[in-house]
């Protein structure tokens, strides 16, 4: 299959093996194309995440085939979130469906096997530096030589390399927030995801794993102190530093941002971004693997027409539709977030309200993360994994 000047690899060739770029490889060749991931770092590859697999996501994963192949000794459920203010008074609700935290390393090791199993070929330590279009194809440039595709998806995260290089870039977020996280080994002490407020700030604690808490730090730099760290970033919640005083840490600290960006479009003639690439807002609302994940397992059925149309920006013009459904709830829901945990006087009054109206807030809670659900599901262990069946 010539591709301008040289023999097509692949019909879809994935820039990053996160969770975005291996849900679209997974979900792409379950439409029985042949894909391509080139990751540059070497697995096990992890990142700064708070690790919620909500429940949009942790159906998706479970559709690809992915779920029952991640560890459960590397999950715990959850089943709500806590929101608590400084002076410890706390809101709590269920969420609709199952979620689960999940470490890191097993959610994209499981999403590894299962997309090696599907025949996709992943190649790790492969930096894509440059690409070019050809004829009817698109080419990259690797350390490893070049690799040719009828159709390009830019899966590599916030920074996006990709996108800045095809001009999509659009100018940095005036606020910037950043996130950090870390692990210690402990039992969870709850199966709620708890959100701890302070000035400026928001700790997050998640159970990822039988014996394993991650403590994640979202912030606002206030341009007069000192950079936060992990370190000082904890002494501003007494009540988590409480918690995990003695146990051992369990992964190394590990952060990111500014967490706000854009593109101009998600699309260009054989080029598409997905996941954090295509557009992330913040993680406040824990929805990023969500927002992937939607996207990509929609996206993917459209791809054999649309690489047959040529995969011209026109062709793919279906996938920006169905990314704008997603974003647009998720960027309203994240942006309501974002302006309490600024306001902590409205926060304070809101959550005081929602404390007295604890079925008001599960109402939320379902509108927000999850409008589409499906209805009653229930996470099964099954022998050494995870399956969801329906209620
Ligand atoms: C602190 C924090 C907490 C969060 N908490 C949650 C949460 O609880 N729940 C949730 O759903 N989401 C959460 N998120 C968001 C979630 O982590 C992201 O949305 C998700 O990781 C996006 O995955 P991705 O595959 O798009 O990007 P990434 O995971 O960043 O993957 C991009 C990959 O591309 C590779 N790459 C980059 N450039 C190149 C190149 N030139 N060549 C080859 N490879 C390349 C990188 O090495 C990387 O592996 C959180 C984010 C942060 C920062």
């Amino acid at each position: 299959m010539p591709a301008g000047d040289g023999i097509v690899d692949a019909d879809l060739i994935v820039v990053g093996g996160g969770p975005a770029g291996l849900a679209l490889a997974i979900a792409a060749a379950l439409e029985r194309l042949h894909v391509l991931v080139l990751e540059r770092r070497p697995p096990p590859l992890d990142k700064a995440c708070g690790e919620g697999v909500l429940p949009p996501a942790l159906r998706a994963l479970d559709a690809l085939g992915a779920l029952d192949l991640v560890d459960p000794a590397d999950c715990a459920p959850i089943d709500g979130i806590r929101y608590v203010q400084e002076d410890g008074v706390s809101v709590e609700g269920r969420l609709p469906g199952p979620a689960l935290g999940i470490r890191r390393l097993a959610l994209v090791d499981g999403l590894r096997r299962r997309a090696l199993a599907l025949g996709v070929e992943l190649r790790d330590r492969c930096t894509v530096f440059a690409h070019r279009r050809v004829d009817r194809g698109i080419v990259v440039e690797t350390d490893e030589g070049p690799r040719a595709g009828r159709l390009l998806a830019a899966a590599d995260g916030l920074a996006s390399p990709l996108r800045r290089a095809a001009g999509l870039d659009r100018p940095e977020a005036r606020r910037r927030r950043f996130g950090v996280r870390a692990h210690v080994r402990l039992p969870p002490w709850s199966h709620f995801v708890e959100v701890h407020f302070a000035p400026g700030a928001e700790g997050y604690v998640t159970p990822a794993g039988r014996d394993r808490v991650g403590v994640a730090f979202l912030w606002e730099p206030d341009g007069a102190s000192a950079p936060a760290t992990f370190e000082t970033l904890l002494d501003r919640f007494p009540a988590i530093r409480e918690r995990i005083a003695g146990a051992p840490w369990d992964s190394r600290v590990r952060g990111a941002g500014p967490l706000e960006r854009h593109a101009r479009a998600r699309v260009a003639d054989r080029l598409l971004l997905i996941g954090d690439a295509a557009g992330y807002v913040d993680a406040i609302s824990g929805e990023g693997l969500s927002l992937a994940f939607g996207c990509a397992t929609e996206l993917a059925p459209l791809l054999p027409l649309m690489i047959a149309g040529g995969a011209t920006a026109e062709s793919l013009r279906p996938y920006e539709r169905i990314f704008a459904r997603h974003f647009r709830r998720y960027a309203r829901v994240t942006g309501a977030l974002l302006a309490l945990s600024r306001r902590p006087r409205l926060r304070r009054a809101v959550l005081d309200a929602l404390h007295r109206r604890p079925q008001l807030f599960e109402r939320l809670i379902r509108l927000a993360i999850d409008p589409g659900s499906p209805g009653p599901t229930v996470l099964v262990p099954s022998g050494r994994s995870f399956h969801l069946e329906r209620a």
